[in-house]
């Protein structure tokens, strides 16, 4: 791999699919870097939150990231996400960022912003496994290998529960669940770029898979491209 010069896998899906743990492994096995597009769009959020923005005002929360900065911290493992310069990786979890994220992803002028800058760190990162929603459709077309997660939603459920719990939060499943459902919902029926599954993406249900398994799946996949 290292002696290639471009090599970008895509690993899109909904949430609690497990996208980002078998992305950071994928990677980890693979010797690339690992974008997390999710938490780019949840650091708009915090933005959002912060300055008192309308998650709904698309060219107020472009501008303010323009000026704000995101960026990653790629000296870190995963890489930590920076607004302004300040860490917000533990705070993007947080429930009511998770609440109005979708509602910041739906506008034109933020996805503008940030497929831009996805794809600025694809050529400072040529060897990448990035995840999120659009990365095989829209932000890395060219990608060599495609990936769409699916699970079903007790699972997707249980996965997000034991995070958010893990990271300290209390929470409760129904309202967790609600949250997965409205995000899905605007997710995929917003007007750009919707979550879809990209075209020649290779599915995989991740709902009776453990994370190892479903990354052998991803890894055996990638072999076989490159032996092609
Ligand atoms: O992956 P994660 O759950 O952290 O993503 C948070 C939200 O960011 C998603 O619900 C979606 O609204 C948005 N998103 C997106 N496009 C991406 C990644 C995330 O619209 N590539």
């Amino acid at each position: 791999m290292q002696s290639m010069r471009r090599f970008v896998v895509t690993i899109d899906g909904a949430a609690g699919t497990g996208k980002s743990s078998v992305a950071q492994e994928l990677a980890r096995r693979l010797g690339t870097d690992c974008l997390d597009t999710g938490a780019m769009y949840r650091a708009i959020a915090v933005l959002a939150t912060d300055e008192s923005i309308d998650p709904n005002d698309g060219p107020s929360l472009a501008k303010a990231v323009e000026e704000k900065g995101i960026r990653f911290d790629w000296n870190s493992n995963p890489p930590t996400i920076l607004l302004g310069g300040e860490d917000v990786s533990k705070r993007i979890r947080d429930l009511d960022v998770s609440s109005i994220v979708s509602l910041v992803a739906k506008q034109p002028e933020v996805r503008t912003v940030l497929v831009e800058q996805q794809q600025r760190i694809g050529r400072e990162h040529p060897l990448l496994v990035t995840e999120g929603r659009d990365q095989g459709s829209v932000v890395f077309p060219d990608a060599a290998v495609r990936f769409f997660l699916e699970a079903k939603m007790d699972e997707r459920t249980k996965r997000r529960v034991k995070q958010l719990r893990e990271g300290g939060a209390m929470v409760e499943d129904s309202q967790v669940q609600q949250d997965i459902k409205a995000r899905d919902k605007i997710d995929s029926t917003r007007v750009d770029s919707p979550l879809a599954c990209p075209h020649g993406a290779i599915v995989i249900d991740t709902s009776d898979k453990s994370m190892m398994d479903v990354v052998d799946l991803m890894e055996e996949s990638v072999n076989s491209y490159l032996s092609k």
